[in-house]
């Protein structure tokens, strides 16, 4: 099977992984902040159902204030009329003609005493029309004293709650009862309606609206009913968002148990707030948007991290791929440009190191293997060509000696002594390499053999056209080398820079002190070396002269190493060339001097 590129496995890895921990904590935060912002509604809510039954209760205690307090003057005033024996029947005691002034508080809509069997005697009402006389407070069947408390009556939004304190006087005779206003209480939870929003009413335990902020709230309270039916919470109540119609969100708390007006039992009375699930789901849209928009830029921002990371990571490494395609194709001169500091730098910078030591490796392979095939012809060519030259020398000398006189042998002659010449020459240097020897180190002012080589070639360089400078700066020039190889060196230094400028140019050589060695500087101004070939000058037999051999530079470079220094040059195609070369002060394992 095919496998995919690098970058796209790295970014198929790390997307993924980017990605579950984002999920994770999006859902997380998305789960618990709903939860959160549902339950900071609730809470909302139940304090504002808090408020209302405070309310509620405080005007209810009022009313219960107010019964206590007339109840106990009537007593009292009975009492202090009576003067001992307690009258016969009770009812007469309290005549409806009993004067009483009080002040009703706001939540207090009527009082007045209760008598069974009698009509009720109407102490007082912040209402200006009286009520009716046969049932004035509108206690349905109402012949029976009730028992003191809370007595809840009425429906369909004429909720009356009444306050019955007993009348005491020796034994119970009437019941003082005050009428909590429905108006007042109506207008109440207007109030905190308008103030907290949605609509606020008392419900009794069968979902029945008895007095509410607005005549709108029966609307959808058969679910109400059934959520109240279903859950016999006895303290505040909050009823799930899901039990409205899908809009309507209600809230209710117990406001306490009452008794029936006319009835058996109790009734339980809830006060309810019904508010719109709007806000509630704008807020958890608004999560659910900030919670995607994060999500979306955390993916973003993982898909823009994974290309950098395949980008920064599979980049130098395909650089890295093809520059060991390379250098196993045998180009061992390639490099990578670092341009970073971490790993992947390192990894360039032991990758250019390696490919420096295997281009050194292969160099010094080459010029062993050339330098062993050189030793192996040599003696070869010494007896097999070289003796047959000198043989043909000769019979050239007596040709040239026995016919002195015709031209045409003088004239052949003549080229064949030259032709002989040549290859002599060529015979000598092949030797030359054969035998560079272990060097004899003796002291040797190295600015005096380089000013004798460059006189040497003082007429050649005038020749030429060549500039001839020196700078010999270097402190400390008597160093140990072998005269005669080291001066064969610079000479061959020389002659090529000045080779290389048949137009003229300038020839500098120059010396400088190195941490331990002394530096030799050949630089020229002439044509310099073509990119594609500075891999070759020094190999043996690399030439591009006519008339050259290619093995200056290699029997040169030699003769530095076996002296434990270093020979390198660097150029410019068109721009000259500089030869260096870097001998140690002191002898390293090189001969010392016989
Ligand atoms: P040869 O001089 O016989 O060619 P060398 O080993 O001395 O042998 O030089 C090898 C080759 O290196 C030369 O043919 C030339 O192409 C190149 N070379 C050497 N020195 C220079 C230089 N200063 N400027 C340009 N090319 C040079």
């Amino acid at each position: 099977m095919r496998t995919l590129p690098l970058g796209v496995r790295i970014v198929a890895l790390v997307v993924p992984l980017a990605l579950l921990p984002i999920a994770f904590v999006g859902g997380m935060a998305y789960y618990y902040l709903e939860d959160a912002i549902r339950a900071e509604a609730t809470t909302r809510e139940l304090q504002m159902l808090d408020d209302g039954l405070d309310l509620v209760n405080a005007s209810l205690d009022q009313a219960a204030r107010v019964a206590e307090a007339v109840a106990t003057l009537l007593g009292g005033a009975s009492q202090d009329a009576g003067g001992g024996e307690r009258p016969q029947p009770e009812e007469a005691a309290i005549a409806p003609s009993v004067q009483l002034s009080f002040t009703l508080s706001p939540s207090v809509h009527r009082i007045a005493i209760l008598r069974a069997g009698a009509s009720p005697i109407v102490l007082g009402t912040r209402t200006a029309a009286r009520p009716a006389a046969d049932n004035p407070m509108n206690l349905p069947a109402f012949d029976r004293l009730a028992a003191p408390g809370r007595l809840a009556a009425g429906t369909g939004g004429t909720f009356t709650v009444f306050v019955l304190h007993p009348v005491e006087r020796g034994r119970r005779l009437a019941q003082v009862a005050v009428e909590v206003d429905a108006r007042w209480l109506r207008g109440a939870l207007a109030d905190m309606a308008r103030a907290a929003g949605g609509v606020f009413f008392v419900v009794d335990d069968e979902g029945r609206v008895l007095v509410g902020s607005d005549d709108a709230t029966t609307a959808h309270l058969g679910r109400l009913q059934a959520a109240l039916s279903r859950r016999a919470v006895p303290g505040p109540m909050p009823l799930p968002p899901d039990e409205g119609n899908g809009s309507d969100v209600y809230y209710g708390a117990q406001l306490g148990e009452f008794r029936r007006a006319g009835a058996a039992g109790t009734v339980t009375l809830y006060l309810v707030r019904r508010t719109q699930r709007g806000a509630l789901i704008d807020r958890i849209a608004d999560l659910r948007s900030t919670a995607a928009l994060l999500s979306g830029a955390a993916l973003a921002m993982g898909l823009v991290g994974a290309g950098l990371i395949a980008r920064t990571v599979v980049h130098p490494l395909n650089a890295l791929l093809g520059m060991t395609g390379r250098i196993a194709g045998g180009h061992f001169d390639v490099r990578l440009k670092k341009g970073r500091d971490d790993e992947i730098g390192r990894l360039v910078d032991a990758f250019n190191g390696m490919a420096a030591s295997l281009e050194t490796f292969r160099d010094r392979l080459v010029d062993a293997e050339s330098f062993a095939a050189i030793g192996r012809v040599s003696s070869t060519l010494a007896h097999e060509v070289r003796n047959p030259l000198n043989a043909m020398r000769g019979c050239v000398d007596y040709l040239r000696l026995k016919r002195p006189d015709d031209p045409v042998v003088t004239h052949h002659a003549g080229i064949i002594a030259e032709e002989i010449a040549e290859l002599d020459r060529f015979v000598r240097d092949f030797l030359r390499v054969a035998r560079v020897e272990r060097p004899v180190l003796g002291p040797v002012d190295l600015h005096a053999l380089l000013e004798s080589r460059l006189q040497l070639h003082e007429a050649a360089s005038l020749a030429s056209h060549v500039k001839t400078t020196r700078d010999f700066a270097a402190t400390r020039s008597v160093i140990p080398v072998d005269a005669q190889q080291m001066a064969m060196v610079f000479e061959n230094l020389i002659n090529n820079a000045i080779e290389a400028m048949p137009g003229g140019g300038t020839l500098s050589v120059s010396t400088a002190d190195g941490p331990l060695s002394l530096r030799v500087e050949v630089r020229d101004t002439g044509l310099g070396i073509a990119p594609e070939l500075t891999g070759r000058v020094g190999t043996p037999f690399f030439t591009t002269k006519a008339g050259g051999t290619g093995l200056g530079l290699a029997i040169s470079r030699r003769v530095v190493e076996a002296h434990g220094g270093r020979l390198w040059f660097e150029t410019r195609h068109g721009a000259g060339a500089v030869f260096q070369v870097e001998l140690p002060h002191e002898s390293v394992g090189a001969g010392e001097s016989a």
